[in-house]
């Protein structure tokens, strides 16, 4: 049964506690990458017929959530209520004008997690955190530009983050524009289009603080580097502060100009390298403790001896450990964490690809790959499309626009409610994770087919 409560009213009745904990923990298995122990401070703000509006402590959270989480918050809500359910994240009513909650987001779409307070500090990172700090005290005084580089995965958009973060604490006033160079582009390519190219530089030569992320897609893109080149001069000369971030030093970037690659070595260069084992025990601990998983030493120790490529592989890790954790409601201990590295490993190594899942999905379900990308509907063939998408996604790197684009052209959209729908499945019905298991192991190894 759902009965009504509104926190404004009053305290939310035990019941209505107890089926939002029971949301928060399926969630969990829902969703293992996303969870995180802080959800526990969300409060269940409403919960009637059909919403559920649950209360943030910040507006960092409540957009992060909303572009995230919103998904596995609605298929929990519905499995634990039973009912057609949708999900609503807002400001949590009493803290509406509480001028001590964490984070304004000022427009800025950041990541509640990425944090100083978050970020473990080795040898491998040291300098660019010690000069990220410096000048998000003193945006415009200390290094200008700063230019902050590293292979992917290292750490470099959290650092960015954080300084946005802690910015933005320190000059409430401050204006800050915090972007992907993609998205700068893609933006400046919308204004020539639209005809707006005036609105468009006043928009970012403006602000007092300019931080862009993954600027080596500049690359070979001569009119949006000529316009970036315009952008740094003119917050360069009124002493603005300009952060950078690439995966490669300033003069590396492929067929950047000579007089981009000079100024972002005008002020403070810095690189991030691989962490170091100490470094990646020290970032698995801080990772389980953000997520609520409880881990022993030596598991934290396992972790970080089996995975060293990057950090961004040392968190798939730990989530894989959770993920079977949650589903087969198994305390996480050795034996289980290798389950799951092994599995992780032997998938990146293999590079699989679309075609190999393709090629077992329609071999087991004896039907065409013209058919899985025809526009037909029926049950026989949308089962198997659905099944390729959700495997797709689950052992492959392609985003969900590539998946689509794979089987007959569909929006990311539809691969997205298809790996729902399929995860979904696999839950309720153990026929189909035994098959998803079946399908996985012989794409996975084929010699056993
Ligand atoms: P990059 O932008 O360099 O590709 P990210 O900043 O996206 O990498 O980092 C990938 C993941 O690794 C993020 O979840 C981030 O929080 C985490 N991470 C990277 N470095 C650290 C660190 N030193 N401490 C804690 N987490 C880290
Ligand atoms: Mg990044």
């Amino acid at each position: 049964m759902i009965s009504e409560v509104n926190k404004d009213g009053g305290v939310a009745s035990q019941e209505i506690e107890n089926i939002f904990n029971d949301i928060l923990e399926r969630v969990k298995v829902l969703d293992p990458a996303n969870a995180r122990k802080w959800f526990d401070k969300l409060t269940i703000y409403r919960l009637d017929g059909g919403s559920l509006k649950i209360g943030c402590p910040d507006e960092v959270t409540v957009r992060f959530l909303q572009d995230n989480c919103k998904t596995s918050f609605t298929h929990a809500a519905q499995q634990v209520t039973g009912h057609l359910v949708t999900v609503d994240f807002n400001l949590d009513g009493d803290r509406k004008t509480d001028k001590g909650s964490r984070f304004f987001s000022n427009g800025l779409r950041l990541h509640p997690d990425y944090t100083f307070d978050n970020f473990v500090v080795g040898p491998c990172n040291r300098l660019a955190h010690a000069s990220c700090i410096a000048v998000s005290q003193s945006p415009g005084n200390t290094y200008n530009p700063l230019f902050v580089y590293g292979g992917s995965g290292l750490g470099k958009t959290h650092l960015l983050h954080a300084v946005c973060f802690e910015a933005q604490r320190k000059f409430e006033n401050l204006v800050i524009q915090f972007l992907s160079c993609e998205e700068f582009v893609n933006r400046f390519i919308r204004a020539i289009e639209e005809g707006n190219l005036p609105s468009f530089q006043n928009q970012f030569r403006t602000v007092d603080t300019l931080i862009i992320d993954d600027v080596q897609f500049l690359r070979e893109r001569e009119q949006s580097q000529e316009e970036f080149f315009h952008t740094f001069n003119a917050l360069y000369n009124s002493g603005k502060q300009i952060i950078l971030s690439a995966d490669c030093a300033p003069g590396q970037i492929p067929s950047l100009e000579a007089r981009l690659t000079s100024r972002f070595n005008w002020g403070l260069v810095t690189r991030i390298d691989s962490p170091s084992y100490e470094t990646r025990v020290a970032i698995v601990k801080k990772k389980a403790h953000l997520r609520g998983i409880e881990i022993s030493d030596a598991i934290a120790e396992y972790i970080a001896r089996k995975v060293h490529a990057n950090i961004r592989e040392l968190e798939g890790a730990l989530t894989a450990i959770y993920a079977i954790s949650m589903t087969s409601q198994r305390k996480i201990d050795l034996e289980l964490a290798q389950i799951a590295i092994e599995g992780q490993i032997s998938i990146q190594e293999k590079h699989i690809s679309i075609t190999d899942i393709i090629e077992v999905v329609t071999s087991h379900f004896d039907v065409r790959l013209a058919d899985l990308q025809s526009k037909k509907r029926s049950q026989s063939i949308t089962e198997p499309r659905q099944i390729c998408m959700f495997l797709a996604r689950n052992l492959t790197k392609h985003s969900l626009e590539e998946i689509g684009g794979h089987l007959g052209g569909r929006d990311h959209t539809t691969v997205m409610h298809a790996c729902n729908k399929i995860a979904q499945a696999q839950e309720d019905n153990p026929e189909m994770k035994a098959l998803l298991e079946d399908l996985t192991k012989k794409i996975t190894n084929p010699i056993s087919i």
